[in-house]
């Protein structure tokens, strides 16, 4: 059953964790009913992209709203397929809500367990990995190309947690809207990255197409490195929605030839929330 459900035309939810927790809002953004025009029409959410920034301002204004939140609660990041991962506190609240040049420097990974601040991050084909741990109140995200994902951050995630007393059983993960593996061709050097990270792993999340050519499946390598950290196979979601082939209602950097928007990936506490 896919996780992430359409609610209105820009935002998709991840109904089975907010059925159960009304508090939490979680989703994923398309890119329609926006204000952005021309490659970006129209729901762009970045602002690094060469969008005009007052409009990419009225987007994610917008996009805060669906989701229960003011502009002002976002917290963003300038993303560098990193693995550093910020736990944000009510002093990050706005850094990268309204420009990016306040975004939280390098960073692909935020959590908190504070209400009223809506950790974001950018996509167009990376893979969004979404984690909640009920007992904690913890919240994260965590943005995963193929760097990110081989670097592990969704490992690094789940330890961050440990650090804070969460044990891995009871994490909940989601794996969300980006490149399949029919979309995802990659060289020799990418999958000598991947064949190295998963030496000791049997089944394989790519295969050879033809020569120097592979077709890697980025969502099922976080599935396997979430479950080796300790998250249960049974608490982790997987998205069936592709940002390049797909319904096409998402950017995809590679499809659109690196000129492109944004998606917004999303999740925090709603201010006066019970948890
Ligand atoms: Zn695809």
């Amino acid at each position: 059953m896919e996780p992430f459900i359409s609610q209105n035309e820009s935002v998709l939810f991840l109904d089975g964790w907010l059925k159960d927790f009304p508090g939490l809002s979680a989703g994923f953004t398309t890119k329609c009913g926006g204000a952005s025009s021309g490659e970006f029409e129209s729901m762009n959410a970045g602002y690094h992209v060469g969008d005009n920034p007052g409009l990419v301002k009225k987007n994610r204004e917008a996009i805060a709203n669906l989701a229960g939140f003011a502009l002002e609660d976002i917290v963003g990041a300038e993303q560098t397929h990193g693995t550093n991962i910020v736990k944000a506190g009510p002093h990050l609240k706005g850094r990268g809500a309204a420009s990016y040049s306040d975004s939280v420097k390098d960073t692909d990974g935020f959590y908190t367990n504070e209400k009223g601040i809506l950790l974001s991050l950018c996509f167009a084909d990376c893979v969004p990995l979404y984690f909640f741990s009920p007992d904690s109140g913890l919240v994260g995200i965590a943005h995963a190309g193929w760097k990110g994902t081989v670097d592990g951050i969704g490992p690094k995630m789940v330890e961050a947690w440990k650090a804070e007393g969460v044990s891995p059983s009871g994490i909940f993960a989601a794996i969300g809207p980006s490149i399949c593996k029919n979309c995802y061709i990659v060289d020799d050097r990418v999958i000598g990255f991947a064949e190295k990270r998963l030496e000791h792993v049997e089944k394989k999340p790519y295969n050879q197409i033809s020569v120097g050519q592979y077709s890697l499946d980025l969502r099922a390598m976080n599935k396997i490195l979430l479950e080796e950290a300790g998250i249960p196979a049974r608490n982790i979601a997987i998205t069936g929605l592709c940002s390049s082939c797909g319904e096409g209602n998402f950017y995809s950097h590679r499809r659109d030839r690196g000129k492109t928007g944004r998606m917004l990936g999303f999740i925090g506490w709603k201010e006066g929330s019970s948890r």
